[in-house]
């Protein structure tokens, strides 16, 4: 008698059962042009790469190094923020598009090893994908996989530099649009936002609002670094938990993504929602919901490009955006968005999803006509 998926996995440990999704339907849902699957029994290395769209250029997208929990969710997750780093791309008016590159990690995992030979798979792409950082990826690892690569955002003297801030100046600006939108000013030393999040970029958003005379609030699940925080910034803690009730002009997410959902969404007293994490909302159809509660949220994928943006400048013409110039990009975007879904009546999510979709689909259309030719 065969033994059941339950059972292997007793038996052999890390075994995940087989991946239960059609991948090509998956990928032609949302258009993706390429799904890679990189395996080498010797390292160790499991990953997959999604490369949403390269019509404009080298797709760019950071590498994602976490313990999945099945192959299916590695993939899944891998298809979703491929095709969120093609909106971020897109609306940032980047000569490139998205992809993302998922790692399977597990535990005894020779890091350096895998990473030195993930290099050489990416160096296979000939350009195609340009890796940057993530979760689970940082200095340390991008030196490994730059010892085989060009395509790689190298780290420290040889790299592009502050990332994070980058990512701060592009999440404040949409802090800025929103406040401008609703009361036509940033007025900051009347203004109260509330951080969800006090990690890299969590402190640097609370550092450039303190700076300005705005009242920051603030909640992180770890203590020392809440309190460091509150030490060195003189923000206000709040109670894990209460930052959706807490009264404020903004809710700033720069936690984790998913954070607003049904019954957040109800709780939430914020008049405004504008921060850095990743897929923020749980489902898409919770920026309607955020809408009908007349609560105004500026997409996550038009303001967390600061990054993005430092890095493939970096890339495409050897010099990183500053940080005045990557607010300044933007923060025009936002407002554009914010002034078109106002006028519109419609939510700002859809409405900014189809101006990256329509600018990916007029990219298509040019190398089709080129390839034509
Ligand atoms: P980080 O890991 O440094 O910080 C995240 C912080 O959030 C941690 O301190 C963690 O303890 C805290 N946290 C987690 N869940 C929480 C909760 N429920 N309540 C309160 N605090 C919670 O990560 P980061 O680099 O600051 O990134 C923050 C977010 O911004 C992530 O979603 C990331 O994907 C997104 N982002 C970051 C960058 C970047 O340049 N770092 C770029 C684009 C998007």
């Amino acid at each position: 008698m065969g033994c059941s998926d339950a059972q292997r996995a007793g038996i052999f440990p890390g075994y995940n059962p087989p991946v239960a999704v059609h991948i090509l339907d998956a990928m032609s849902r949302e258009d993706f042009e390429e799904v890679v699957a990189f395996q080498d029994r010797e390292s160790g290395l499991r990953a997959f790469l999604a490369l949403h769209d390269t019509s404009g250029g080298p797709a760019f997208g950071g590498i994602r190094r976490f313990a999945y929990a099945t192959e299916k969710a590695a993939l899944l997750d891998c298809l979703r923020l491929s095709l969120a780093m093609s909106w971020k791309v897109a609306l940032a008016g980047l000569p490139g598009g998205g992809g993302k590159l998922v790692l399977l990690d597990r535990p005894g995992l020779d890091l350096e090893r895998v990473y030195r030979e993930l290099g050489v798979s990416i160096e296979r792409l000939g350009g195609r994908y340009y890796a940057g950082p993530d979760v689970g990826t940082g200095e340390r690892e991008l030196g490994w996989v730059a010892a085989a690569t060009r395509h790689v955002t190298p780290p420290g003297e040889e790299g592009p530099g502050d990332l994070t801030g980058a990512t701060c100046s592009g999440a404040f600006a949409g802090v800025a649009a929103a406040l401008c939108q609703l009361d036509g000013e940033e007025d900051w030393p009347r203004r109260t936002v509330v951080i969800q999040g006090l990690g890299n970029v969590g402190r640097g958003m609370a550092r450039l609002l303190t700076e300005r005379g705005a009242r920051v609030r603030a909640t992180e699940l770890d203590a020392e670094r809440a309190a460091a925080a509150e030490r060195e910034l003189g923000i206000e803690l709040l109670e894990p938990g209460t930052e959706f009730e807490a009264e404020a002009d903004v809710f700033c997410p720069c936690a984790m993504g998913g954070v607003l959902h049904d019954v957040t969404i109800r709780r939430l007293a914020a008049r405004a929602v504008a921060g850095a994490a990743n897929n923020v909302l749980a489902k898409s159809r919770h920026g309607d919901q955020l809408h009908e509660r007349g609560i105004l949220y500026v997409p996550d994928f038009v303001i967390n490009s600061g990054a993005v943006i430092r890095g493939a400048t970096f890339h495409l013409r050897g010099e990183p955006a500053g940080k005045d110039e990557i607010g300044r990009r933007i923060g025009s975007v936002a407002a554009e968005v914010l002034r078109r879904a106002a006028a519109e009546a419609r939510p700002p999510a859809r409405v900014a999803a189809e101006e990256a979709e329509r600018r990916i689909a007029e990219r298509r259309a040019a190398r089709a006509t080129l390839s034509k030719n």
